[in-house]
């Protein structure tokens, strides 16, 4: 507000307002609409919305489809200028971010490469860096861009399940926001969410749902209006609900997210979550948000509908009693109500009947109690034999009874569906081994089903260490067997005149790449990995190979350091 307007208003006046701005939705007065246009030529038609459970992690922007192919213009979807670029192999592979004259930010993943301007200082950044993953920050001179005009090409970059493009719109505190917010009315939507499960749970010692304690699924009975119910539930004690759910946009077959789900109990809200947005570092407290378990053992994703301590989510806007309901001896009939919408307003609605039901020797909910505790509030430290094991505060959810067994240099510890907040620390003493042997070391995670795969290993001295967020078997093993690289579309001593493209196969069996260097005739050339199609590729149109005689040198080092020299010769008339 206005120190002007401030001065000259009387209380009157600010109730007014005050009363105003409590009327309007969350974040209505400042979203701007129809400042962001589409970043794509083509319809709008999305993959994926914004607080999507994935894994680990909710969505933050909206995939929008490209049609099963790379390389469509993606436009600068309002003025600003280029503030950020950051190419990585894995998470976003090659991004954009356009920082806003209104504070707010627009973000561009996994493309392709970029329109000619940025292309030139990308490459002349990665050439100087001798590096294919950097991060530059423009000034705002530097790069300065229009509305509608083209910033990149769409592509699958990074971890990219297939081609689309990531958009994001983050505010000026960079934090993701629901581009739905922004307006982009032209996607449609006339299709309620469908919820295809719903679950029960007893959350306190002695509480039971239909005489079972935990979690217990209930039948859906859908009503002529397509409404769902479920029979009368026997409940006694605190309990709480949990959904499965998804819902698709028209004109798409993708699954998407739900943008609201709120709660009733006999007609009272007691519990709404809402996508509208949240911060990168609260995004990992989804392990709380879903049945974490249910998810590990079922692969499929519960959306609890009642928080738990040790959930601070900023995406529940409405919470009485945490949304859990208390059943007691003489609780009279009660009635719980879901409504799960899309961003369109498209509402499912399921209505529960409950009933108290006190019963005495019903079985009680608790945890099996090992020599292990493990505090949330408190770090904890076991040691046995070579291994040991730290783990910070606030790693885990809740005091927990671990469950470890340790042999030699094997760890099980707990389980894999247990979550985890925060990286445990795991060390192995390694002094039995010569200096030579431990070279070769590595820590490795076991599956339950079989095989393993190597987790970051620390050396000092005589002690290998890892960090990891996931319960589970860890183990030691020893990788002697450097990387392999092959020739992909050219041979030794060819001529390779008309190619656009020099491509190599790059894979290392055990711990993996770690790292990869190419020159041509001694000099760093740029070559573009892709861990998806293992495979290393320079562009000659870097045009930085003037010689028609080449020797070209490509190194590749997996994780515990062995590596491969590949070497071959080609020719070039330029
Ligand atoms: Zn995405």
């Amino acid at each position: 507000m206005s120190s002007k307007l401030s001065t000259t208003m009387n209380l009157k006046m600010f109730l007014y307002l005050f009363a105003i701005s409590l009327s309007l939705p969350s974040f209505g007065q400042d979203v701007p609409q129809d400042y962001f246009k589409s970043p794509l030529d083509i319809p709008l038609l999305l993959s994926g919305t914004f607080g999507e459970l994935r894994s680990n992690h909710f969505h933050a922007g909206m995939d929008i489809k490209t049609k099963g192919t790379t390389g469509l213009s993606v436009h600068a979807s309002a003025e600003g200028y280029v503030g950020r670029i950051k190419i990585q192999h894995g998470g976003y592979g090659k991004a954009l971010y356009i920082y806003h004259p209104n504070g707010y930010q627009s973000v561009y993943a996994h493309l392709d490469n970029f329109s000619p301007e940025i292309e030139k200082l990308v490459k002349e950044q990665q050439y100087q860096k001798e590096s294919y993953e950097i991060e530059l920050f423009p000034e705002e001179s530097d790069l300065k861009v229009s509305q509608g005009q083209t910033i990149a090409f769409s592509g699958n970059s990074g971890s990219s399940g297939g081609p689309h493009l990531h958009f994001e719109i983050r505010d000026y505190q960079s934090k993701p926001m629901n581009p739905f917010l922004f307006g982009f009315e032209e996607i449609e939507d006339s299709q309620k969410p469908n919820v295809f499960a719903l679950h029960s749970y007893a959350i306190g010692k002695d509480s039971h749902v239909n005489g079972s304690s935990g979690r217990k699924q209930l039948k859906l009975i859908q009503k002529n209006n397509g409404d769902f119910m479920t029979e009368t539930i026997k409940v006694h004690g605190d309990i709480g609900f949990g959904i499965e759910v998804t819902d698709r946009l028209d004109l798409s077959y993708n699954k998407n997210g739900v943008y609201s789900i709120k709660t009733k109990l006999n007609g009272r809200p007691i519990f709404e979550n809402t996508f509208d947005k949240f911060s990168f570092y609260e995004t990992r407290y989804i392990n709380r948000l879903i049945d974490f378990e249910f998810y590990k053992t079922e692969k499929r994703k519960i959306h609890k509908l009642f928080v738990e301590p040790n959930n601070p989510l900023s995406v529940y806007t409405d919470a009485y009693n945490r949304g859990v309901v208390n059943v007691f001896k003489d609780s009279l009939n009660q009635q719980f109500e879901i409504e799960v919408s899309d961003y369109k307003g498209n509402t499912q609605s399921i209505t529960i009947p409950i009933e108290s039901d006190y019963r005495e020797g019903i079985e009680p909910n608790t945890q099996k109690e090992t020599e292990y505790l493990a505090k949330s509030d408190a770090a904890s430290v076991f040691e046995e034999g070579k291994i040991d094991i730290y783990i910070p505060k606030n790693a885990l959810y809740e005091d927990t009874y671990l469950d470890i067994k340790i042999e030699g240099l094997t760890v099980d510890l707990h389980t894999y569906t247990t979550p985890l907040h925060k990286s445990v620390t795991i060390g192995f003493d390694v002094s039995q081994y010569s200096p030579e042997d431990q070279t070769k070391l590595y820590i490795a995670q076991v599956n339950p089903w079989g095989g393993q795969y190597y987790v970051s290993t620390y050396k000092k001295k005589d002690r290998l260490t890892t960090r990891t967020n996931q319960f589970g078997s860890y183990a030691l093993f020893e990788d002697s067997t450097p990387p392999s690289i092959k020739p992909k579309n050219f041979k030794d001593k060819q001529w390779v005149s008309n190619f656009r493209y020099l491509e190599l196969e790059i894979t290392d069996e055990e711990t993996g790449i770690d790292s990869y260097r190419a020159t041509v005739n001694g000099k760093f050339i740029l070559m573009e990995y892709d861990y998806k199609t293992n495979t290393l590729i320079y562009d000659f149109n870097d045009d930085k190979i003037s010689d028609t005689k080449n020797e070209l040198k490509v190194v590749v080092t997996d994780k515990v350091g062995n590596t491969s020299i590949f070497e071959a010769e080609f020719s070039r008339k330029n």
